[in-house]
């Protein structure tokens, strides 16, 4: 039994793991994500690992999908939720001004890009995601009295219905999308510097030519490294390109930093890579550390906004402001982004080398402690100039077998073949070799399993 753990949880009765992941199974909704390829039951957790109520312990590389920062219950995020609910505090107040608020907004504008910073306004949201990039969306169309939208290729902004239309896969007729720049599968076939300057040019040429079909947008959404599209990090010409491009035309860009902000990416901001400022920053995840927070960030010129124009229940969520108010200065104190960017090209290194000996590992990429590994079917038909295709299944194996050696990781990417890391920037140099152990193991036992299987060979698609 788990150290301490509640005897209900760790027993194999109704109340133990296997009772309670069967109910899961029966009770909740078939739209269950993370629960299907990892059947963890949570009961205990700090920094780095989780532990299950089976009792065995895990190395969290999902970290809540990137929203732990500081990996699970550290010290300075609980001593700042305890202090708000010691103090008297309410927990809940709607938008009305608060000291635990003032800190928040103080501690989120000293880490802004300066630029930014100097003349911004926040919205508080809705607690998700989603929630500020709707915000967002409907910021620049209510400042710019414009309906489009650009967007990228392979993006992800969320799952409600302005977000989804924004992101890859949707086809809402006011979303335009242009390709976001990936050097394995350029669709130039291209790569590099050159292929990034290609995507930059289309988007000049769309937005100039006035029978493009593509009427004056209202904003421009992208993210600085696609997370969920698969582990593209923006080239930062092509970045400052899209900045000009939208400027010199009045088209406000929205970076969702949702997933890339607060040090992960090994930078504050994934744009400080290129040096942007964006006119709109769609921030949560890490900012409420670990707690529902989400906003919006923009220049004061945007704010056109009548009272009461953007509302939400839960907009004052103290715990979450507290917590993440502890976070952002604790990122800041101890330059966890300077120290992401270091021990993420340790990873990079570590990954390249790994492919070399796995024909499986098709590309490897990543900015920061935010990496992946493309899985793909060497055996395949191979179509000349083109990398082999995505092998979904064995990066779903890969998943499992790093299950099997206690280590969680994510999967994404155009066809779920990249198995991607997100560790907490606390990460330590041993927990990073511990992980890159396990994962170089179960990449061996995949592919030793799949050659086994003898699986036919995949053809492109
Ligand atoms: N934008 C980006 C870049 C994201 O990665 C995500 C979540 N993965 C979202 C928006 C949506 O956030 P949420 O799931 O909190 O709605």
């Amino acid at each position: 039994m788990p150290r301490g753990a509640p005897e209900a949880l760790a027993g194999q009765g109704a109340c133990g793991p296997a009772a309670i992941l069967r109910r899961q199974s029966l009770r909740e909704s078939a739209a269950r994500t993370y629960a299907r390829a990892l059947p963890v039951v949570p009961v205990r957790a700090r920094g780095l690992t989780i532990e299950g109520a089976d009792g065995r312990r895990y190395l969290d590389c999902l970290s809540g999908a990137g929203t732990l920062a500081l990996g699970h219950n550290h010290p300075v995020v609980l001593e700042a939720i305890r202090r708000v609910i010691d103090s008297g505090a309410p927990l809940q107040v709607l938008d009305l001004a608060t000291p635990v608020k003032d800190a928040f907004t103080t501690e989120l504008f000293a880490n802004l890009p300066p630029a930014l910073a100097a003349d911004a306004r926040v919205q508080f949201c809705g607690p998700a995601g989603t929630d500020a990039v709707e915000a967002a969306l409907k910021l620049v169309r209510n400042a710019t009295g414009r309906q489009g939208i650009v967007a990228f290729t392979g993006a992800y902004h969320g799952m409600t219905a302005g977000a989804l239309d924004a992101s890859g896969g949707a086809t809402d007729v006011r979303v335009t999308r242009l390709p976001y720049p990936q050097d394995y599968r350029c669709p130039f076939g291209e790569g590099g510097a050159r292929g990034a300057d290609l995507c930059a040019r289309l988007a000049e040429n769309l937005l100039d030519d006035p029978k493009s079909g593509v009427p004056a947008p209202a904003g421009m959404i992208l993210e600085p490294v696609q997370g969920e599209g698969g582990v593209h990090p923006a080239p930062d010409d092509w970045l400052r390109r899209l900045r000009k491009v939208t400027a010199d035309r009045g088209i406000p860009l929205i970076a969702d930093e949702v997933q890339t902000g607060v040090g992960r990416t090994g930078a504050f901001w994934g744009v400080d890579h290129a040096g942007v400022t964006p006119d709109v920053m769609v921030l949560s995840k890490a900012i409420g550390g670990s707690m529902p927070l989400a906003v919006v960030v923009y220049r004061a010129g945007l704010d056109t906004w009548a009272p009461g124009a953007h509302a939400g229940t839960f907009r004052g969520n103290q715990l979450a402001m507290a917590a993440g108010t502890a976070t952002l200065a604790y990122v800041r104190e101890n330059r966890l982004a300077e120290r992401a960017a270091a021990l993420g090209e340790r990873i990079l290194t570590a990954l390249r080398s790994l492919a070399g000996h796995h024909p499986g590992i098709g590309d490897v990429r990543g900015r920061g402690l935010m990496t992946g590994i493309e899985l793909v079917d060497p055996e395949a038909e191979q179509v000349p100039g083109q990398p082999a295709p995505a092998d979904p299944e064995l990066a779903l194996a890969v998943q499992r077998e790093c299950l099997r050696r206690g280590l969680i990781v994510e999967l994404g990417g155009r066809h779920q073949s990249v198995v991607r890391l997100l560790p907490p920037l606390t990460l330590t140099d041993e927990q990073a070799t511990a992980v890159l152990d396990r994962l170089a193991d179960a990449v061996a036992a995949a592919e030793l399993l799949r050659n086994r299987s003898g699986h036919p060979p995949r053809k492109h698609p």
